[in-house]
């Protein structure tokens, strides 16, 4: 037996953790901002008739570019995109990937604004790229200028912004990012993740006439297709053509382009869930601040909440009453997913009794 330090492993990757929401099979999982709402069945009727259709033609690669595919989630997108301004891959993870190998990596630099999503730091690090925390203000919102003189300061390749922000459901004002991107020298990317699930305006309507401006999208909340891993961007076609340069050739399987293109057939039914996931969000945080809580306002379908004096103790307790959270980091808040009543209720009545 060796360990890691036996292996030549790069010297920048020496110490580090790998991702690890932990994945415990308990009742109540709400710890990764899932849809709670599985597919519905005309959906996984049409996704079946479809993969088993590709299955047939299996021993050819699947088509390189995903042009289908690419043109249906630029319908979807509205705002009068075409294929040609959409990229896709296996999570919208892969995407920020193809992003930071094309635009940052080794020499270069990406910065964010924390608390936000670890994975923008995680792969910044895994592809070379030397990180910069700028951060938000105290109560989590990240305001213009702020935004604009970090940038000023630190002149990175790349900038991260996340609306609305995990893990904290702050959504950004459209005027921020316009901001931001009047300040970077670089190319700014907004991770709309939970978009279906806010308020506020997407930045797609920034993206004419700002050809370094990016905004990335997943299947895997909202669209309650996590599974089955598809993230895409919308950007100038000219991005698009630069991450063409990095992605592995045939990245996206032919099963996953034929069962993101169903799903996207049944966009309007799955995105009915939504309305009642932001009930049960809503719910949550009455009743959360009924227990004196302290709990920031959310465009999401999480919830970060506290203050705790452990937070880790209050993960653990919940844990042992079958209801998992999540523990991001942050000391003295939990961030909680809204699932469905029942899942709600649990969680509610398992913390009422830690408490
Ligand atoms: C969940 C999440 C993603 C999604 O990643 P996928 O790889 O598409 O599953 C991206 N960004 C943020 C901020 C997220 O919370």
């Amino acid at each position: 037996m060796s360990g890691l330090e036996d292996l030549p492993l790069r010297d920048d990757l020496r110490g580090r953790s790998p991702y690890g929401a932990p994945q415990v099979d308990v009742p109540v999982r709400l710890n990764t901002n899932e849809n709670p709402y599985a597919p519905p069945p005309a959906l996984v009727d049409d996704l079946t008739t479809a993969v088993v259709s590709a299955a047939t033609a299996l021993n050819r690669y699947p088509d390189r570019d995903a042009v289908a595919l690419r043109a249906a989630l630029a319908a979807y997108l509205g705002h009068g995109l075409t294929g040609a301004q959409v990229w896709a891959a296996n999570g919208s993870n892969e995407i920020i990937q193809h992003l930071l190998m094309a635009f940052a990596g080794p020499g270069r630099s990406a910065l964010g604004f924390v608390p936000s999503y670890s994975v923008h730091e995680l792969i910044a690090r895994a592809t070379g790229t030397r990180w910069i925390s700028a951060y938000r203000a105290e109560d989590f919102s990240l305001q213009a200028e702020a935004a604009a003189a970090a940038i000023t300061e630190h002149r990175p390749d790349l900038v991260f912004l996340c609306s609305p922000n995990n893990p904290t459901g702050t959504a950004l004002d459209p005027a921020v990012v316009a901001a931001v991107v009047e300040a970077a020298p670089g190319m700014v990317v907004v991770d709309e993740a939970y978009a279906e699930f806010s308020a506020q305006p997407s930045a797609l309507h920034l993206l004419p006439g700002h050809p370094r401006l990016v905004v990335t999208r997943t299947m895997s909340k909202a669209f309650a297709f996590a599974g089955a891993r598809l993230g895409y961007l919308a950007a100038d076609p000219a991005v698009v053509d630069a991450l063409q340069l990095v992605r592995l050739p045939y990245h996206l399987s032919a099963l996953t382009q034929a069962a993101a293109l169903a799903a996207l057939a049944h966009a309007e039914e799955t995105l009915a869930t939504v309305a009642r996931v932001m009930q049960e969000r809503d719910r949550m945080i009455a009743a959360l601040r009924d227990l004196d809580l302290e709990v920031v306002d959310s465009d999401a379908n999480f919830v970060l909440f506290g203050r705790f004096d452990d937070q880790e103790k209050v993960w653990q307790a919940l844990l042992d009453r079958g209801v998992l959270v999540r523990d991001v980091g942050l000391p003295g808040w939990l961030r909680v997913t809204a699932g469905v009543p029942r899942e709600v209720d649990a969680f509610l009545t398992a913390l009422r009794e830690v408490l």
